[in-house]
């Protein structure tokens, strides 16, 4: 099935005026929709549009606008299906794992409709006679650039809580995954938002320049690797832009030799999971101390694992490539290639993007171990005698999203959790996954910019604080601070 595809601009979908793009689907190579790149020009005339929307859904009150977030909401469960399937044709996902995508969007959705009850300011007499109250205030017109992986729930990180607060924004999805955005742009209208506060806008880096150089734009945020959310940071910040950019990662398990041994099962839903393709991936197994018995069942259960049946595809033929070479490359630089997804026979169909799970064994030669993200099913495995060494082998790495690990010492556990870099550190859980109102964001090259991307520090960045100071009693003037 053909999907429409264009810019979502003033609450139609308009054919883009760019480069000509196909869509493919990852399963079957397919093309889904065909269309078009924004050209800068679209970019402009999109920016400009929402400013003129912003300024009246500013001057509503939280509680009018979030009305349109609960009408949202419903069509989101009411939707449930349709939005998962495009997201598991567009991305290739497993159809639970696209499910869970649409129950994350709605738990997302639930924390902007309490944007009221969070915002509620303080006040307080400071001198006799004198008040100051905090105001929060939109910051006007703000992007979302958001990665291929999580085509639902990425953008609704950002959406659902800069409208809220009385922004209106441009999303500039993926240029792998765009027509989950169209499509519930489309229902955001059919909620009850007006025209011009949510626009879409296909392509990729020239887009993504313009956003950053865009006069119109005050803030944005980018979801993506490393390399390019360093790029868009540096650019949006010297535009003086409010600029927060969530990049790549490369996450280690650290299991203990006393970890219970179901613990397998967690190893290779966290690095299997989505192919591997989720920031939280788990791409590095560090056993502290002996933990054969775990490697052993991990091993095993890697290797019953089918490309195509129970393993989906990565986004691109591109993907499978780099994969590949890194395989290659950790084989000339002397590491074990204990499962090698090169060889995986593959069962879906021979047109998608598919490789099976690989095991590389860089025990004894830690150091080899190249530090960049990979981004598939692939586990590295690494050793260490002590936490400190673990904690020395984990913190060199220049990300710092996520990292675990696996004990039944409470003690072990907070020594861990104490030493680790990691901006989101799990005890017994392979995937330390955001869950509202709590904040998600890495520490280190995992994320530039202050605040994290979900929770309370969202609502702030989308928002400026304005200190309001009054005084009623002129006659008790009593010195110039009053
Ligand atoms: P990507 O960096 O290739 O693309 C992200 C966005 O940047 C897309 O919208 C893309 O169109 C745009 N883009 C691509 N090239 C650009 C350029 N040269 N200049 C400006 N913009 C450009 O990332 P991806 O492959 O879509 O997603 C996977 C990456 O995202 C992984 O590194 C993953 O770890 C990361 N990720 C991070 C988080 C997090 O919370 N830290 C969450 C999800 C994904």
């Amino acid at each position: 099935m053909q999907y429409k595809l264009g810019n979502y601009i003033h609450g139609n979908i308009v054919e883009a005026s760019g480069a000509k793009r196909d869509i493919y689907s990852p399963l079957d190579g397919s093309i889904l929709a065909q269309g078009a790149d924004s050209s800068k020009e679209d970019v402009r005339k999109a920016a400009q549009d929402a400013a003129q929307a912003q300024s009246s859904w500013a001057n509503l009150t939280t509680k009018a606008r979030v009305e349109v977030h609960y009408n949202y909401r419903g069509l989101l469960k009411k939707h449930r299906d349709e939005l998962a399937e495009i997201c598991h044709k567009e991305n290739g996902k497993a159809m639970p794992e696209a499910l869970a995508g649409v129950d994350k969007a709605i738990e997302l959705t639930d924390f902007a409709c309490s944007m009221p009850q969070l915002i509620s300011g303080s006040v307080q007499e400071v001198s006799k006679g004198i008040e100051c109250k905090y105001r929060r205030v939109p910051i006007g017109v703000v992007a979302s650039i958001t990665p291929f992986n999580f085509p639902i729930m990425v953008p609704h990180w950002t959406v659902p809580n800069a409208l809220a607060v009385g922004n209106a924004v441009l999303l500039k999805p993926s240029e792998h995954t765009p027509i989950s955005a169209i499509r519930s742009a489309e229902l955001w209208k059919q909620a009850g938002l007006p025209d011009g506060l949510l626009h879409v806008v296909l392509g990729s880096k020239d887009v993504v320049e313009e956003i950053c150089d865009n006069p119109s734009i005050a803030g944005l945020s980018f979801v993506g690797s490393t390399p390019i959310a360093k790029l868009v940071y540096t650019r949006a910040s010297a535009n003086l832009k409010r600029a927060r950019c969530f990049g790549g990662a490369k996450n280690y398990l650290i299991v203990a030799e006393d970890a219970h041994p179901k613990v397998a099962d967690d190893i290779i839903s966290a690095f299997c999971g989505m192919a591997g393709q989720r920031c939280m991936a788990a791409s590095v197994l560090l056993s502290l101390g002996e933990i054969t018995g775990i490697v052993d069942a991990v091993l095993s259960q890697a290797k019953t694992l089918v490309p195509g049946i129970t393993l989906p595809p990565l986004i691109s033929k591109q993907a499978v490539e780099k994969i590949s070479q890194y395989l290659d490359k950790a084989q000339e630089r002397g590491a074990k290639i204990l499962l090698d997804g090169r060889t995986t026979p593959i069962q879906g169909p021979g047109s998608g993007y598919y490789i099976g799970a690989s095991i590389i064994d860089w025990r004894g030669r830690e150091d080899e171990m190249p530090l960049e993200e990979v981004f598939g099913p692939t586990l590295e495995l690494i050793h260490a005698d002590s936490m400190e060494r673990a904690a020395e082998l984990q913190n060199r790495s220049p990300y710092g999203n996520a990292s675990s690990i696996f004990t039944q010492s409470g003690k072990v556990a907070a020594e861990a959790t104490k030493r680790l870099q990691a901006g989101m550190i799990g005890v017994n859980i392979g995937i330390p996954v955001p869950r509202e109102p709590f904040s998600f964001g890495g520490i280190k090259h995992s994320r530039f910019g202050e605040g994290g991307i979900t929770g309370w520090s969202n609502v702030e960045f989308f928002t400026d604080t304005i200190k309001i100071t009054t005084k009623w009693n002129p006659e008790d003037r009593k010195d110039w601070m009053s």
